[in-house]
Order: C-alpha cells, then sequence, then structure tokens
C-alpha cells in the first residue's frame, strides 16, 4: 500500500476552522487526522502540504517511522503548528493501519483499560457568552440566575463535573480576557459570583474546573487561586510557560493546579514534570500526535502526575482523545466540548456515545469514525 496523497480539509466552526488532514492511498483506504487549533488554519495547512512530497509513495503502515521521518523534515521549526501538522498526519496513519489491520486503533497497543472514559463539559457557558448568534436556542447569559440554569443543565443532561472560563454574564455576556494581565479587586468578585452560583447550582459531588487561561502573571494566578479555595475546585488551570513560576503557583494554594495543554513533546513537557509543578497534566492529542501523547503520558506517569487530555474541538478529536484515554493509566477525566457550532454533529459519520457523564469507548476499526465531506463543503473556510 503506497500513500496517494496527502490533504488539508478546513470547516467553519465559527470562530476558527476545524481543521483535518486526509491521507489517501492507491488501495482505497482512507486516514482521517485532526490538528485544529484557534487561529493557525492557514499555517497548519501550509505545513501540511510542505510534508506531503515527503509522504507520497511511502508505505502508510510504517507509522512510527513517518513520524520520525516528518520530526526530521521540520528539525529547524520544533513545536507549534508544524508539530500540530505532524499530529494530524500520524493521527490519519494510525486510522488507515487499524483499518487495514481490521480492528479499532487502540486494540495496536494492547487493547483498551477501561469500556468508558469520564469527561468534564468544557468551556461551559464559554461559547453561549462569547458567540451568542450560534446559540440563539440556549438561553442567553444575562444574569447569574442564568448561569445556575446553565448549572442545572449539567446536572440535567448527566455530566458529573464542568469547567468554565471567567465568564461576565450581563446584556452583552463576555469571556473575560486581560491584554495587560492584571487583576484587580473587581474581576475577583466577579470570579467569586461565578463560583459560588456554579457550586449552588451543582451541587457538592459535581466537580468544578476554573481555566484561567494566560491571563495573568504569576502573581495575578496567585491571587486567583487562594481567592477560589472555598469552592473546593477539581482544578485550576493555568497557562505558563516558565515551570518555575507554575510550582510557586501550585504551591501557594491548595487548590490542584492543571496545566500544560500548550505544549509540545516529552522534551517540552519534561522541565515542569520533573520539578512536579503541577498536580493534572494536559495533553493535545491533535497537537502532539498519537504516539507521542502515548510517550507524555508515561513520562508524567513516572513523576506520579495524572493526565487528562485537552479536546475542544470536532467528534473526530473527541473519538481520538478516547483511544489514547482508553490506554492511558495514570487518566484523571477527557474534556469535551458540549456547545459548539449547530452542523458540529453533521460533518462526522458517528457522535460519541456519550451517557450518565460518560465516553463509551467507539467500536469500529481505525479510529471509528469518519469525515462527511460533503456536509462540510458546506461550510467553508475562510467564510
Ligand atoms: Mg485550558
Amino acid at each position: 500500500m503506497k500513500i496517494t496523497k496527502v490533504t488539508p480539509i478546513f470547516c467553519d466552526a465559527g470562530w476558527r476552522a476545524f481543521t483535518f488532514v486526509k491521507v489517501e492511498t492507491d488501495e482505497g483506504l482512507v486516514g482521517y487526522g485532526e490538528c485544529t487549533d484557534n487561529r493557525s488554519s492557514f499555517g497548519l495547512g501550509g505545513c501540511i502540504r510542505d510534508l506531503e512530497p515527503r509522504l507520497i509513495g511511502q508505505n502508510p503502515m510504517a507509522v512510527e517511522k513517518l513520524y520520525w521521518e516528518m520530526c526530521q523534515h521540520f528539525q529547524q521549526n520544533p513545536g507549534g503548528i508544524a508539530q500540530k501538522a505532524i499530529a494530524g498526519i500520524e493521527i490519519a496513519l494510525w486510522d488507515i493501519k487499524a483499518k487495514a489491520l481490521n480492528v479499532p486503533l487502540y486494540e495496536l497497543f494492547g487493547g483498551p483499560l477501561w469500556d468508558k472514559i469520564r469527561v468534564y463539559w468544557s468551556h461551559c457557558g464559554t461559547y453561549r457568552a462569547r458567540n451568542p448568534e450560534l446559540f440563539t436556542t440556549k438561553p442567553p447569559l444575562k444574569t447569574l440566575d442564568d448561569i445556575a440554569e446553565l448549572g442545572r443543565e449539567v446536572v440535567a443532561r448527566g455530566y458529573t463535573a464542568l469547567k468554565t472560563n471567567i465568564i461576565i454574564p450581563g446584556e452583552r455576556p463576555r469571556m473575560f480576557r486581560t491584554f495587560d494581565q492584571n487583576i484587580d479587586h473587581s474581576l475577583l468578585k466577579a470570579i467569586d459570583r461565578l463560583l459560588s452560583t456554579f457550586r449552588k447550582a451543582v451541587g457538592d459531588e459535581v466537580d468544578i474546573c476554573l481555566d484561567l487561561n494566560f491571563n495573568f502573571k504569576t502573581e495575578g494566578f496567585i491571587q486567583v487561586a487562594r481567592a477560589v479555595e472555598p469552592y473546593n475546585l477539581m482544578w485550576l488551570e493555568v497557562d505558563i510557560y516558565e515551570p518555575e513560576a507554575l510550582l510557586q503557583i501550585k504551591q501557594s494554594t491548595k487548590v490542584p493546579i492543571c496545566s500544560a495543554e500548550n505544549m509540545y513533546t516529552m522534551k517540552g513537557y519534561q522541565p515542569y514534570l520533573e520539578k512536579h509543578a503541577m498536580d493534572f497534566c494536559m495533553i493535545d492529542l491533535p497537537w502532539n500526535g498519537f504516539s507521542e501523547s502515548r510517550r507524555i503520558a508515561a513520562l508524567a506517569d513516572m513523576y506520579e502526575i495524572m493526565v487528562a487530555p485537552h479536546n475542544y474541538y470536532s467528534h473526530l478529536s473527541t473519538f481520538i482523545s478516547a483511544h489514547f484515554c482508553a490506554l492511558v493509566p495514570n487518566l484523571k477525566i477527557m474534556e469535551t466540548d458540549v456547545d459548539s457550532v449547530p452542523w458540529r454533529d453533521d460533518i462526522t459519520t458517528e457522535l460519541p456515545d456519550i451517557r450518565d457523564g460518560y465516553l463509551y469507548l467507539p467500536k469500529k476499526p481505525g479510529i471509528g469514525v469518519e469525515l462527511n465531506e460533503k456536509e462540510i463543503a458546506k461550510h467553508p473556510w475562510p467564510k
């Protein structure tokens, strides 16, 4: 079997493009991968096209060899969109290999550790606040009562955990973003109101996480961490590119700290893991690739740290992350976006089987889901 074509595929996803990779072969087998990110789809597509000549004519079953050849191709540009493009292609190659062998992907690695994965409702309220034009059938987040209603929706739909961002309800609700990375008392009070509303609405037994993204420097993250201690969070999530600073944040509070969603490869994670700078380690499958993500999870396991995949994309990514979770002994929980563009369910042939807060593992050969390219063509990117 030989690779005949490698194509980036874009689909309007509202504020970004779902970015996929299609790998075709001379035997008719097709593999799909995903490497969506927030704002680099043209760069990603360019990197995928840069790699295509290197892959044409090669045997797609040699996944590991091709992965390292792609890394060598971009060895002067490690990480970033280059690693994302490699990851999207590598995932598509695993899809082809598992389909050729007629087994679900996790069977290539010894079979699943469990048959269902606990998931949390991520960006809970975030997209409804930030992109209300996409959620016209959902109640707007104008008041704290609307936040409470959303919390009750989480429980009613069977989820046992949620993650939110700094949402400021109002006539024009918004997701808070700093430019200057400063924090003040009014913002701390807004965070307190948000979390106390969610906590009252969901009760004591539903886990809550708050994601602060890159909004602050060390001092600001510490102020928030101390302020949210009464809410018994599963974790407070921070993005920062300095291991000592992350360790300082972790040691300043009793709130567990999750980080590292934006990091690449074992080499990128090592300085954080060896310092035990976080309680939970996030790993992004569409940005690292399947094998490298497994290696990072194993490295985290060596340091007694639980991992949680970063997954806020299409259903294809959710299936990929499910195969990963099936194989990780030090798994905490898996991220999933409940809210998305209304056509997300149309662009894949299968939907994730999520019931009572758990995702049941796919059982079809390969990743277990195909892209519906006809539906994707109805939502071109750029718009
Ligand atoms: Mg995050």
